[in-house]
């Protein structure tokens, strides 16, 4: 079996590493056009503020390790074109310029995503840098040496991640965004409030509601931000504003979103037989609502890497699908967040009910204890949990994954209100705090009757 791989970051690593081990006498072959492979993004800000040291731990794989697989790794290798029925691949060797063409009976589409790089006026200055892999990790590094103005656009997750490391390093910061808030698709405003005053208290500028213009230099390099509302001194300037999947190669050959996210079926295989595609470059099943959704996450990547070689050459595993849960550190503050916000829940259509539950995590007769916030976003008729979010100064962040798996399976609020959770003093109270949510949730919008009953029936239908 011949097998050739487009892509060596997550999904690809993941896909290849499995299948070498599944199938000991295929003959993979992996095309990666960048000089290195399996680079955690998710470490950039850290690297860039300095919490981690040695930029090799952010990698853990590498062509020498491929190799012990049997894989035969080509680094600096772009492939340039894809016949996805005819089986054939055309690549170009980027330190040459060689271009060959290669064949395959099974092709593994893990090209992943690149930042959108909106058009304004400027954007060809000096210092206006993405951040998605190493050598952009390396360039802010390096630019940020002698800036003092750093601007951040774009307030998701990695633009604020950026902004706390910016400001440990002594820069003037400024996060711009056209939303009003930050972090808006991942938590609701009981949280992004107070995160946003912990990024004002530490002097960091926040410039929301404010849609970028142009950007102004001189000799080449940024020198301003202009915005609908004003302008911003910049010195440098990172574009954090989302990404896009990476698919021209299989454009009007296998079914895609608008968006250009590959769809693939269950078991990770597109809509062309023997081509599968996993990570950044696919969509995905939103459990929350059941459909097609674009969201790109390492955790996503890994799985459907994995699966990838799981089901390549017969369908055995099913992808179950995610909720999309992310978490993040911003000073002392521990965020997590799975499924639906409760403003995306209403945008979709959804009709929902909200409650919050706020309480000392362990008892307070325990020397030290933190107050921790909750907030659950669940179906009214169905009582369905869709989504929820937390966030303490201690670290319950793991709170998210049973959360999570409640999503997944479905699961009333009523359930999670006598769902079986250990107590101890040193972690939490005789009711957990997820218990304690369930309640609130209850509390908040009491199921009629006839709900109780809907809500029964959809539990019997799912477990027959
Ligand atoms: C700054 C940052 C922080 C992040 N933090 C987190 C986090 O904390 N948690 C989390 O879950 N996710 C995080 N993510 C998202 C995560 O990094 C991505 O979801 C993940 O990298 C996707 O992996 P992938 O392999 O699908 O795609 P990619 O990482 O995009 O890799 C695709 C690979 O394909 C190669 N390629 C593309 N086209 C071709 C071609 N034609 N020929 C040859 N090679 C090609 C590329 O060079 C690249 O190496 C973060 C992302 C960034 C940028």
């Amino acid at each position: 079996m011949k097998i050739a791989v487009i892509g060596c970051t997550h999904a690809g690593t993941a896909a290849i590493v499995r299948t070498a081990k599944l199938y000991p006498d295929a003959e993979i072959t992996v095309y990666e056009r960048n000089d290195n492979i399996s680079f955690l993004s998710c470490g950039i800000a850290l690297y860039v503020g300095g919490v981690v040291k040695d930029p090799d731990g952010l990698f853990y794989s590498s062509p020498e390790h491929l190799m012990t697989l049997g894989v035969k790794t080509r680094m600096r290798h772009e492939v340039l074109n894809v016949n996805a029925e005819g089986k054939t691949l055309t690549v170009r060797n980027l330190e040459n310029g060689e271009e060959f063409d290669d064949t395959f009976d099974k092709l593994i589409v893990t090209t992943g995503s690149w930042p959108i790089i909106p058009q304004f006026e400027g954007i060809e200055l000096d210092n206006i840098i993405l951040s998605k892999n190493f050598n952009h990790s390396n360039m802010i590094i390096e630019k940020a040496k002698t800036a003092k103005n750093v601007v951040v656009i774009g307030a998701g997750y990695i633009g604020v991640e950026l902004v706390e490391a910016f400001e440990m390093n002594g820069k003037e910061v400024t996060l711009i965004d056209a939303e009003k808030r930050i972090l808006s698709k991942y938590l609701d405003a009981e949280f992004t409030d107070r995160i946003e005053d912990s990024l004002m208290e530490k002097g960091i500028t926040l410039a929301l509601d404010e849609k970028v213009e142009r950007f102004e230099g001189k000799d080449g390099k940024v020198q301003k931000v202009v915005t609908s509302k004003g302008e911003h001194e910049a010195d440098m300037v990172i574009l954090c504003i989302g990404f896009r999947p990476n698919t021209e190669l299989l454009k009007d050959q296998v079914d895609m979103l608008p968006n250009g996210a590959i769809l693939v079926d269950n078991y990770m295989e597109t809509s062309v037989k023997d081509v599968y595609a996993a990570g950044d470059s696919c969509a995905i099943r939103y459990n929350p609502t059941g459909k097609a959704a674009y969201i790109p996450l390492a955790t996503n990547a890994v799985r459907m890497g994995t699966l990838v070689a799981l089901n390549l050459v017969e369908k055995k595993i099913a992808y179950m699908g995610t909720q999309g849960t992310s978490g993040i550190k911003i000073y002392e503050n521990n965020i997590a967040a799975t499924g639906m916000i409760e403003v995306a829940a209403r945008e979709a259509g959804l009709d929902v009910a909200v409650a919050t539950f706020e309480d000392n995590y362990r008892p307070e007769f325990m020397p030290e204890y933190e107050k921790a916030t909750f907030k659950i976003v669940f179906e009214k008729d169905s009582r369905r949990i869709v989504g929820a979010q937390l966030m303490s100064k201690v670290d319950l962040t793991q709170s998210i994954n049973t959360l999570s798996v409640c999503i997944q399976n479905k699961m009333t609020v009523e359930e999670l209100a006598f769902v079986d959770f250990f107590f101890q003093p040193h972690y939490n109270k005789p009711w957990n705090y997820l218990n304690s949510l369930g309640f609130a949730a209850m509390d908040a919008q009491p199921a009629s009757e006839a709900e109780e009953r809907a809500a029964r029936s959809v539990k019997e239908q799912t477990n027959a």
